[in-house]
């Protein structure tokens, strides 16, 4: 077994296991309590659930909250929205299920000590647009981790899942997961009766925009690795959307929101020449997408369209009109908090840069692109729907459940339903966790089994890296490059530049055709093999590999389904140059991905899109 036979191996046995305890694992968690109150529900987390996720620095808003007590929204209108705004494909069972139950949890939050702003007039919450309201949200996550801390038999913080393990008798049935420990170095077998998987999104597959000593302030959670994709990926669970990356528009450098901007403070953008400039572009945009330019809002991929034009024309940057809004001291008040109770770094970006909002107008830019099913966007796994609304097609199973029996997901796991954001991430894991418990309740006498050569296999294989660093490290030829192993920042970079420039990123302008796609995943494919060679000098440096390998096949998946849609539905969040045009006659349908590990195949298929609600 090699120099690192000797590690310590922990067992821990669960009902139900929650990987990952940010916003859909906390509301996981809590709910598998609620629902079985005799299981053992466990949830494992990468850092420390009170401060882990995109959530962990707080928000100043929750972003989906329909306020039907005051008749404010319905869960159609919702859905509605959503569908717009992701050009018509979206899994309308999935998000009517979460819109319907969302505004529960929000009150839930402001019961547990979460302030929620109020508008003095109407007492009712403070909206900052139609769907989102204000908060002092700097210790959102705290509060959302203690409710989740006091509902789990046990929450085992710093453990890194880097596998699933599978049911020894039957081949489609999860059957717990592995991880070590990224502290102490003890691997961890989890059995377990359902997994949730809760791990976040994907942010770093893409070249950022900052590189070096800044290459950790990118817009989405830069320990956001992909593991939510990669773990059911590897066990052939099936993809959906995994093309539909997401572009976002924000304050340059720092990435800090424009939301409370447009939509309280109501500022408004303009070109470097102080022009407006949507309207330009709108002929043009018809040509591409058709109608749905005329559709209200305005789709945030096409609005990031316009902008990306309008600086290729040579009228960059676009600026975000700050002057007049500031001159109103609780705007420039508002303006400041925002940042403070979310993104404190875009506050300090503008201190160093002699950026006062109320003098001078904010430069924008559009990040790199990243992949999620919780924004405006909805890439990730091919979940079961509600078995009320969910049509024939979307449903196999139990809620939320993938194609593998007993592996369920939420948040920015779950492909399909958009704008889910914060409450509708953890409402999502309530849902999912009331189906798996389900599930652990229906098995009756036959429970999963573990296999101990596989978990025995996987020990050897996810400590590897240590071993190679620990052989291979006398043979250094200059600084940090290895004739026999490759570190965990240099398999990234090398990532981030084939994703870059062969599948869409900043630097080809998101801009693919198939001969680069083609070419990325040959790039890739020798990328895969060296990594069988990483080399990790510590157990941080451990945590980094696994969180490559995880990218790397999030990515590969990215690439595949790029590749199989063949139009251009999201322009301003890639395009491709071969197919410059939405096509509704061919491509209104969702793109699944299934892939083989033992033959390294990805087979792509098509999924028709119904629409439920009018
Ligand atoms: C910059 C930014 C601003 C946002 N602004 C808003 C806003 O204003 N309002 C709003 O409502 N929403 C906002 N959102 C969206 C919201 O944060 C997400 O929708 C939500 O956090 C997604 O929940 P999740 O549980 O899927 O992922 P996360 O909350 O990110 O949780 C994922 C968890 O999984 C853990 N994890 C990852 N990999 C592993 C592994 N291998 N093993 C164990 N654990 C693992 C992570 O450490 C993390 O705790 C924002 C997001 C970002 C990034």
């Amino acid at each position: 077994m090699g120099l690192f036979g000797g590690r310590k191996t922990v067992f821990v046995d669960s009902d139900v296991l929650v990987i990952g305890g940010g916003m859909a694992g906390c509301g996981a968690t809590y709910e598998a309590r609620y629902w079985g109150r005799d299981l053992k529900v466990v949830c494992v987390e990468k850092a420390h659930i009170d401060r882990s996720g995109a959530v962990a620095q707080g928000l100043y808003a929750i972003n989906t909250y329909m306020g039907m007590q005051w008749g404010e929204n319905q869960p159609e209108d919702h859905v509605r929205y959503a569908r717009n705004d992701l050009m018509g494909l979206v899994r309308e069972d999935l998000g009517y299920d979460i819109a319907r139950h969302v505004d529960s949890t929000v009150h839930k939050f402001e019961e547990w000590g979460l302030p929620i702003m109020k508008d003095p007039e109407t007492g009712r919450y403070q909206r900052e647009g139609k769907w989102q309201i204000m908060i002092h949200g700097e210790s959102y996550k705290p509060i959302v981790a203690e409710a989740a801390t006091k509902a789990a038999t046990k929450v085992y913080n710093r453990i890194m899942v880097t596998h699933l393990l599978m049911d020894k008798t039957k081949a489609k049935r999860v059957a717990g997961a592995v991880g070590f420990n990224v502290r102490t170095g003890d691997f961890y077998v989890f059995r377990a009766k359902a997994v949730i998987i809760c791990a976040g999104g994907a942010s770093h597959i893409f070249k950022p925009r900052a590189a070096g000593e800044g290459m950790g302030r990118t817009w989405y959670a830069p320990w956001s690795s992909a593991s939510c994709y990669a773990l059911p990926i590897l066990v052939g669970a099936k993809m959906m959307q995994m093309e539909n990356r997401i572009v976002l528009t924000r304050f340059k450098d720092g990435y800090g929101p424009v939301g409370a901007y447009f939509l309280h403070l109501k500022t408004y953008t303009e070109n470097a020449y102080g022009d407006e400039y949507e309207s330009n572009w709108y002929e043009h945009t018809k040509e591409i997408v058709g109608d749905y330019v005329d559709r209200q809002p305005m789709p945030t991929c096409l609005r990031n369209h316009a902008i990306l034009e309008e600086i290729r024309a040579g009228r960059g940057p676009i600026r975000m009109v700050t002057k007049e809004a500031f001159q109103d001291p609780h705007k420039e008040k508002v303006g400041w908090e925002n940042f403070l109770g979310m993104t404190i770094g875009q506050a300090v970006v503008w201190a160093s840069q002699n950026i006062d909002p109320k003098h001078t107008n904010p430069e924008l830019t559009t990040s790199e692109p990243y992949v999620m099913g919780s924004h405006a966007t909805c890439s990730g796994a091919w979940a079961s729907g509600p078995e009320d609304c969910a049509p024939d097609d979307y449903q196999w199973g139990y809620n939320r459940m993938m194609t593998i029996d007993g592996l369920f997901g939420a948040g920015d796991t779950l492909g399909g339903a958009a704008h889910k954001f914060s409450s509708g991430s953890f409402t999502e894991g309530q849902i999912a966790a009331k189906a798996a418990v389900n599930y652990v309740n229906d098995l009756g006498k036959d429970q999963p089994q573990v296999s101990e050569a596989e978990y025995e296999d996987l020990k050897k294989t996810v400590f590897q890296p240590l071993e190679n660093y620990e052989v291979g490290r006398n043979e250094i030829v200059a600084g940090t490059v290895s004739p026999s192993y490759l570190l965990p920042l240099h398999g990234l970079q090398r990532l981030e530049q084939i994703m870059d420039e062969y599948v869409g990123g900043i630097g080809a302008n998101y801009l693919t055709n198939e001969p680069l796609l083609t070419r990325g995943l040959e790039l890739l494919e020798m990328l895969k093999e060296d990594l069988d060679h990483l080399g990790a000098e510590d157990l941080h440096q451990l945590q980094r590999a696994w969180e490559l390998q995880h990218r790397v096949l999030a990515s590969e998946s990215v690439t595949q389904h790029t590749m199989f849609r063949k139009e251009t539905r999201w322009p301003g969040y890639y395009y491709r140059g071969d197919h410059p045009k939405l096509d509704d006659t061919d491509w209104h349908c969702f793109t699944l991905s299934r892939y083989d590990r033992e033959s390294g195949d990805w087979n792509l298929e098509k999924a028709p899109v119904h629409h439920i609600i009018d």
